[in-house]
């Protein structure tokens, strides 16, 4: 398989583009070498970006409906001020006494439910993913993973060996076992029991489940089904991990966490990206029972994990969620979308998926998955200025992220965009 099959989205070598967006291709290549992908059929150059709008290199306005990283906005002034107030006053590591990294634990664990009541730093989710899964080794004795049939959970060589979406150029661990995307409740927990019933007949003890709450790249699946998943693979010996990655820190719009929709509580959360609004800043949180078996055994030292400067940046991030109440904001802007769109009359529509600000969309030709349209339209939109991309398993499903301070006129935008992208479909 052509790794780009896995990115629908991806910019094609040899699409004819202006001399100075192939100039600056053409550097990136000879200095960032072969394995960087670029979004859009026609890439975009941006060098500046405010709340919901990035800027391109001519001036040029887009509507940023994709970055979540950004989730409270690019630049929001209350968290760069705590970034450069910290910095310019101490920014050292976590082998000193500080109280900047225990306030930021103490911020955190307030939106968490009691029994998750420690907490360690990393720089990426992939650290996280990969720190929870050590952490699970230890407490279980097994080394069993089980992920979703295209999931995600990063880069590390460990992460990367469950994350079967980055293709079959990327081979998958020896002791991970995928289950399908979930459908029901009763049917995801039986593909978790197997799954582990197989690793058992290989000699391999389970381990974790390992899921993204929202599903992302399986295709964006929200609900409630996990609790019978969570108690098979509490069953089988294994503990369950919830990768926040995505989901986290209010995306979802009616909680903090996309665990809380399914009325469970985790082993281990593990959360990134949006932790720093664009600051490197990421984590765990997780059961002390759980946490005792690895720090009895192994030492934890991250250089830049939990270093001050990012904890009063993800301090700052909790305290804008908090006063900006953004849940409230995600949950009604996301409402608006939602309906927005399943308003929209067109044949290559299909379901429209929604929890807060993060909508799937599938994209249908003759009623069937089309990738190759749901590219088209991502496209379209890019040219109409407007951000968003695509993922599933089968590239088909539009995924619609923006940043959770969007306005009701910029939700209109989107809406608007996409009724004009449809009709040039
Ligand atoms: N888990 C999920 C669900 C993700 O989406 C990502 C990033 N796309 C990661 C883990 C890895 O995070 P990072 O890129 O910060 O290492």
């Amino acid at each position: 398989m052509n790794p780009d099959e896995t990115m629908v989205n991806a910019y094609r070598p040899g699409t004819p583009l202006p001399p100075e967006a192939q100039a600056l291709i053409d550097r990136r290549t000879r200095l960032l070498g072969p394995a960087y992908r670029l979004f859009y059929e026609t890439p975009v150059h941006f060098v500046r970006a405010k709340g919901a709008w990035l800027y391109d290199a001519q001036g040029a306005v887009y509507l940023d409906c994709y970055n979540n990283v950004a989730s409270l906005g690019h630049a929001h002034p209350h968290v760069l001020a705590a970034t450069a107030k910290q910095a310019e006053t101490y920014a050292s590591h976590t082998r000193y006494l500080n109280d900047t990294v225990l306030d930021c634990a103490e911020k955190l664990l307030s939106h968490f439910p009691p029994d998750l009541s420690q907490v360690m730093f990393t720089c990426t989710g992939s650290e996280a993913n990969d720190l929870a899964l050590r952490i699970c080794f230890a407490a279980t004795q097994g080394t069993g993973i089980v992920v979703t049939e295209n999931a995600y959970h990063g880069v590390t060589h460990l992460m990367a060996g469950a994350s079967p979406s980055l293709g079959r150029g990327v081979d998958l661990g020896p002791h991970v076992r995928l289950v399908p995307a979930p459908r029901d409740a009763a049917s995801f927990a039986a593909d978790v029991t197997a799954a582990f019933a197989d690793l058992q007949r290989h000699g391999i003890k389970p381990a974790a489940l390992l899921v993204d709450t929202i599903f992302s790249s399986d295709g964006v699946i929200p609900g409630a089904f996990l609790g019978p998943a969570v108690q098979a693979t509490h069953a089988a010996g294994a503990l369950f991990i919830a990768d926040e990655v995505q989901p986290g820190f209010g995306r979802t719009g009616a909680h903090w966490w996309g665990f809380q929709t399914h009325a469970i509580t985790p082993d281990i959360v593990t959360m990134g990206k949006p932790m720093g609004n664009g600051y490197p800043v990421a984590g765990l949180v997780a059961r002390p029972e759980v946490l005792a078996p690895f720090g009895a055994k192994a030492r934890y030292f991250n250089t830049f994990g939990g270093n001050a400067v990012a904890c009063a940046t993800a301090m700052a991030v909790i305290e804008v969620i908090e006063a900006e109440d953004l849940l409230t904001n995600a949950t009604r802007i996301g409402a608006i979308m939602a309906q927005g769109l399943r308003s929209l009359t067109h044949e290559a529509l299909g379901q429209t998926r929604q929890s807060g600000l993060f909508l799937g969309v599938d994209i249908l030709q003759d009623g069937h998955p089309s990738a190759t349209k749901a590219a088209r339209l991502v496209n379209l939109l890019r040219e109409a200025r407007v951000l968003i991309s695509a993922t599933g398993p089968r590239g088909h499903v539009l995924k619609i992220r923006p940043p959770l301070i969007l306005t009701e006129a910029q939700a209109d935008q989107f809406l608007s965009a996409t009724e004009q992208a449809l009709r040039l479909l």
